[in-house]
């Protein structure tokens, strides 16, 4: 499993991070996680199979994770002339709204590009198991906005979190107990203590709980220093293997071999 970090920022302007999205690669998918404005540009900055993606899941409909929807498409119905394979479209409740009101907005190509596009509204707590592509994602509620959620994506006997934008929400932990990367929304300063938010020092408390083999730190605001934001972590008392993401950073995850401890991440 190949995870690809396209955007490691938030809905601010900023000169190094776009906002969020994240490509996993596995089995027979290439599942976009959120597709925020920066994204279609930036697959191509970053050497993305773009032409080649199979399912966009998006976490909540703030523009930050959403902007690049209609651009991606527009891009795939002028860029991947030929493709027959499906684009799959995933989110919450409130997707299939949301797709039919960019087709509205900026023309049917939003829901025919060329090649056939699928909506599948999930719910907050759902599975989507995609047998042919070999992909198994699974939704939880994040507390963020009234349809936030966060995913949890299994392929290949390996596992993959995100949170989406979250505030602090101890059944995070167990959902993402185990996973053998965690990408971890981490916005805002412990003193800002925002509900929809995370912060180091609860970042660190979900990490505790959900012990990830690896986790990844992103969306972060420019109020965060990104070259200390790890050390906030591990001394807010997760132990852990912590990074922070930017923008292109790429972590493979394979099987351990021999000791069969779980998976190593280079
Ligand atoms: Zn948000
Ligand atoms: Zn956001």
């Amino acid at each position: 499993m190949d995870v690809t970090i396209l955007g490691s920022g938030t809905l601010l302007p900023d000169d190094a991070r776009r906002s969020p999205a994240h490509l996993v690669e596995a089995a027979r998918f290439r599942l976009l996680l959120d597709c925020g404005s920066g994204t279609v540009h930036g697959m191509a900055r970053d050497e993305v199979a773009w032409r080649d993606l199979t399912h966009v899941a998006v976490s909540h409909f703030h523009t930050d994770h959403t902007g690049d929807l209609a651009p991606l498409l527009w891009a795939l119905r002028h860029g991947a002339e030929g493709r027959e394979a499906p684009l799959v479209l995933l989110g919450p409740p409130g997707m299939a709204r949301l797709v039919r009101a960019l087709a509205e907005a900026h023309g049917e190509f939003v829901l025919d590009p060329g090649f056939p596009v699928e909506v599948v509204e999930l719910a907050r707590h759902d599975r989507y198991v995609d047998g042919d592509a070999g992909l198994d994602l699974r939704t939880h509620p994040a507390r963020h906005t009234e349809e936030a959620v966060a995913f949890r994506v299994a392929a290949e006997g390996l596992s993959m979190g995100y949170t989406g934008d979250t505030g602090p929400h101890p059944p995070l932990g167990v959902f993402f107990r185990g996973v053998d990367l965690l990408v971890a929304e981490c916005a805002v300063r412990d003193d800002r203590e925002l509900e929809i938010h995370l912060s180091p020092r609860s970042v660190a408390a979900l990490l505790r709980d959900a012990r990830p083999g690896v986790a990844v730190l992103t969306h972060l605001y420019p109020e965060l220093d990104p070259g200390r934001v790890a050390d906030l972590v591990r001394d807010a008392g997760f132990t852990g293997e912590v990074r922070v993401a930017r923008d292109g950073l790429r972590i493979h995850l394979s099987p351990r071999g021999g000791g069969g401890e779980g998976p190593e991440a280079g």
